[in-house]
């Protein structure tokens, strides 16, 4: 919880100290609602959601006096019940060998940093992991999953900069059901500057993902910067119609007053939260937990 809170820590800043500007003891009327509810929006919360929480606060609170404590309070308990039908872990242990999950998410996302991150858990928990690094059109993102291979003692299926990366995608899924593996983790490529040809090679590969199994992918988890704030949602309404996604991992909520983002995508898209990022080493993947994000949400 403590790491989360420091996570989270600039989002928190933003919400309390504004908080504390707006009531340090004050009647909760109409004025009061709206400044809050410009500081929802401001951390990011969107405005359907910052409405949706400020109708709830005023419903039992309307024209009482409250401090900025009770108000935090109240904050959070409007904030979990968004939040609680999201949270759902990542369960990769389904009997299958491999689960396949295809991991999402346009560029600097931290799409890569993330498979590296859920390998470590992964392994450490006596699973086989493979990792597939199917972003063949930057080199970099090819040498930083094998990085995260070798530093996780974890197997990375490459080709060359430019190889198909639907066929490397395939051989990925052959050689982990051959090794037995438990998991395969599938990085793609996040190029939205030319969305149609990101539209036909993220489609070809799960085409080509079936092929070997029908069943797969398992999972398709789109990774989220949440500096990006409100952009976040335009790229979760762009990647789940190319390649249906099942579930988010936000990321970078670390260095971010974004934070309240995480809730409006809740609010709006109901897809499960399985984890998230804050900040750049194998254990900072957090598991995504409701009350625990609120409050530190609130700070
Ligand atoms: P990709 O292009 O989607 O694969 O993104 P990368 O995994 O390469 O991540 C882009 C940058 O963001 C890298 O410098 C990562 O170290 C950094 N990064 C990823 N996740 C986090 C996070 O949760 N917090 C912070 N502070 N940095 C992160």
């Amino acid at each position: 919880l403590s790491r989360l809170k420091a996570g989270l820590s600039k989002s928190s800043n933003k919400l309390t100290s504004g908080i504390g500007d707006l009531f340090t003891k004050r009647k909760l009327d109409d004025e009061a609602l709206e400044e809050l509810e410009d500081l929802l929006i401001t951390s990011d919360m969107g405005i359907a959601t910052a409405s949706k929480i400020v109708q709830g606060i005023a419903k039992s609170r309307f024209g009482k006096d409250i401090s900025s404590e009770e108000l935090k309070a109240a904050l959070a308990d409007e904030i979990v019940p968004i939040l609680e039908p999201v949270t759902k872990p990542l369960n990769v242990q389904t009997g299958r060998k491999p689960h396949v999950v295809l991991v999402c998410g346009v560029n600097g996302s931290g799409k890569t940093t993330t498979i590296g991150k859920l390998a470590k858990i992964y392994s450490d928990q006596g699973l086989k992991v493979m990792l597939a690094a199917g972003d063949t059109f930057r080199a970099a993102a090819v040498e930083q999953l094998k990085v995260w291979g070798e530093r996780t003692n974890v197997p990375v299926i490459a080709k060359e900069t430019g190889a198909d990366a639907a066929a490397l995608a395939y051989d990925a899924v052959v050689q982990a059901q051959a090794d037995g593996c438990d998991v395969l983790l599938i990085d793609t490529a996040g190029r939205l500057q030319n969305k149609a040809h990101l539209m036909d090679e993220l489609e070809k590969v799960v085409r080509v993902i079936k092929k070997v199994d029908e069943t797969a992918p398992h999972d398709t988890v789109l990774v989220l910067d949440s500096t990006v704030g409100q952009n976040a949602h335009s790229q979760v309404e762009t990647f789940d119609k190319i390649v249906n996604v099942t579930g988010l991992i936000v990321t970078k909520l670390d260095g971010t007053a974004k934070g309240g983002v995480t809730v409006s995508l809740a609010e709006r898209f109901g897809k499960p939260v399985h984890a998230i990022g804050v900040g750049e080493t194998a254990e900072d993947l957090r598991p995504f937990e409701a009350r625990s994000f609120a409050n530190a949400l609130v700070g």
